[in-house]
């Protein structure tokens, strides 16, 4: 791609940048250039992928269906694509992503090694001015962060933690080639979704594995298996309607909740459809459950209770099953792992859980670490210890808009949008994420092509801005907040609600509507003419 920023010191004038190439930046650039707009994509990474680039660690892979993940846009792209497993590892994922971009010919338009640092909005111009760690500049009049929601890695600031001398790894930034850990002594610190997928895969590898844990989840069975010549042919030819499905349901799964109240049904019956649910793949026993486990204290813990049985009846040793069974939070209340071998892991010999809340972590040390109780020695440590997740990725560029306000500062007690896709004084931003509570993807889409014909729309009708009021943005923010209060999503100290990290505002950041309401919102306010924004 010529690059006349690089070399002249000359400033690419665009009408679109999209920063970031995973899921949703890839779509985005699609469709703008599809509409017509000069647009470049700017990305941190080497290659396309965004979220299957970057977490390479081992056991890596979709817990949502992987017929449900993938783009519905392209009825081509899904026909050419064949999934191998049901629930896909990352490299087939980073593949999928590669051949998407490859299929459209998004990379010419993409640049690569692109960390954007900061973009400040030049009001008299009406252009914003992206500056890219690499010195690079380009200007443009639409900005799109598909910054991700769970691309912002957080590593505790544990004191010591560079005089280690053996190997360490953040799960999201795992090294392109493969790690032996063969005879090797390694701990890693964290229970969360990664931790869980890697932990049993590195166990079977590593002379010894510690595992740290703070806070123990409630993991579900993934149940993965390979997809059939069969199941394949019948992925084609019904892709339409396992969409539908998604669509109609309220997390864009192909399933839906039972609508009975959990303990209205009969004890026995109850009984039965739980296991009903633990026997069949991915998350069908949290979203396909009974719709008041997120909403009722006793349907909740009634299912809770159910899964810690089944923790402790897969756990050889009481103690360390008591360990794994949560107590301290609803079932759902944090992001449901699903793991495969999770919990065998810790009947091995070579596997020790140490509970940080009893003696939590001092320091990294050189020979590994040490907490109130001993140090431990390791030749590998491996941090899954999760994100800044949601606003991390934009809170962490320096974004300025009207007046030099800026955004870190806007939201320093959460986020504050307009359906998640804009905010106030900040004309000509959109926000290219999927915050709502739903299959990534499904929602996603609908995203992107809401702001992409949100500037059709502009266009058309000869405006060259756009930005929401302060009145919408109050009035979005207290209804993300009313929809949070009334669901267990919010409840446990997570990323949710920005609790992982510390000093991080306490702030809902998901919306935990049903993603078929997000959706009737989107469609209603362009129809409404973008009623809450402010056009010029
Ligand atoms: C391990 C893991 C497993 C997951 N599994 C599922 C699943 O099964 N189902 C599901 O629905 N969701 C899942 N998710 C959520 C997942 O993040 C989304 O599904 C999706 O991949 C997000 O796509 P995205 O394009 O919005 O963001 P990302 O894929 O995160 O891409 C954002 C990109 O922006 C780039 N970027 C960020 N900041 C900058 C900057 N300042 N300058 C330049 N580039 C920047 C990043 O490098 C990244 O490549 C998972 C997340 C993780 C971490």
């Amino acid at each position: 791609m010529a690059n006349p920023t690089t070399n002249s010191g000359t400033v690419e004038e665009l009408d679109a940048v999209v920063v970031g190439a995973g899921v949703s930046g890839l779509y985005q650039l699609y469709r703008l250039r599809e509409a017509g707009l000069k647009v470049r994509c700017l990305e941190d990474g080497s290659g396309v992928g965004g979220t299957w680039y970057w977490n390479r660690y081992p056991g890596c892979r979709f817990d949502s269906e992987s017929e449900t993940y993938g783009y519905t846009f392209s009825k081509e792209l899904q026909q050419e694509w064949n999934w191998k497993e049901h629930y896909s590892g990352q490299p087939e994922n980073e593949q999928y992503l590669n051949f998407m971009a490859d299929k459209f010919g998004l990379k010419r338009d993409i640049r690569f090694n692109s960390h954007v640092t900061s973009a400040v909005y030049d009001e008299k111009a009406n252009r914003w001015d992206v500056q890219i760690e690499n010195g690079q500049r380009l200007r443009t009049q639409f900005l799109i962060g598909a910054v991700g929601i769970l691309s912002a890695r957080y590593v505790p600031p544990f004191e010591g933690i560079d005089s280690f001398k053996g190997q360490s790894f953040h799960t999201s930034r795992w090294p392109k080639e493969k790690i032996d850990f063969t005879g090797k002594r390694v701990g890693v610190i964290g229970t969360g979704a990664t931790a869980v997928q890697l932990i049993p895969i590195v166990a079977k590898e590593v002379a010894h594995l510690t595992v740290f844990q703070r806070t123990p989840n409630y993991c579900a069975p993934l149940r993965n298996a390979l997809v059939s010549d069969e199941s394949q042919r019948r992925f084609k030819a019904t892709y339409d309607e396992i969409y539908q499905k998604c669509l109609s349901s309220p997390a864009g799964f192909p399933y839906d909740f039972d609508r009975r109240k959990a303990l209205d049904v009969p004890r026995e019956e109850r009984l039965a459809l739980y296991e009903e649910l633990w026997a069949q793949p991915g998350f069908k026993k949290w979203l396909g459950n009974f719709r008041d486990i997120m909403t009722d204290r006793a349907a909740n813990e009634d299912f809770a209770e159910f899964v810690r049985n089944k923790i402790r009846a897969r756990v050889k040793d009481p103690k360390v099953a008591e360990m794994l069974a949560p107590k301290d939070h609803p079932f759902g209340a944090k992001r449901i792992p699903l793991e495969t071998e999770y919990y065998e892991a810790y009947n091995r010999d070579n596997v020790l859980l140490v509970d940080i809340n009893k003696t939590p972590i001092e320091r990294i040390t050189p020979k590994g670490l040490k907490t109130s109780d001993k140090e431990y020695e390791f030749d590998v440590l491996i941090y899954a210890t999760g994100f800044d997740a949601i606003s991390g990725p934009l809170t962490r560029m320096d974004i300025r808009g009207q007046g030099g306000q800026q955004l870190r500062e806007k939201w320093a007690k959460g986020p504050r949008t307009v359906l998640g896709l804009q905010t106030a004084g900040f004309p000509n931003f959109f926000i290219a994420t999927n915050t709502a509570f739903c299959n990534y993807t499904i929602c996603a889409e609908k995203i992107v092509e809401w702001i992409t014909d949100c500037i059709g729309y502009l266009r058309n009708k000869n405006y060259s801005r756009i930005a929401p009021t302060v009145q919408a943005e109050d009035a979005w923010v207290a209804h993300v907040n009313e929809m949070g209060s009334q669901t267990f999503l919010t409840s446990a100290k997570s990323w949710f609600v920005g609790d992982n990290i510390p000093g991080k505002a306490h702030a809902v950041l998901l919306y935990a509507n049903t993603a078929p309401a997000y959706r009737a919102k989107l469609a209603e306010t362009a129809a409404k003419g973008y009623e809450g924004f402010e056009l010029r």
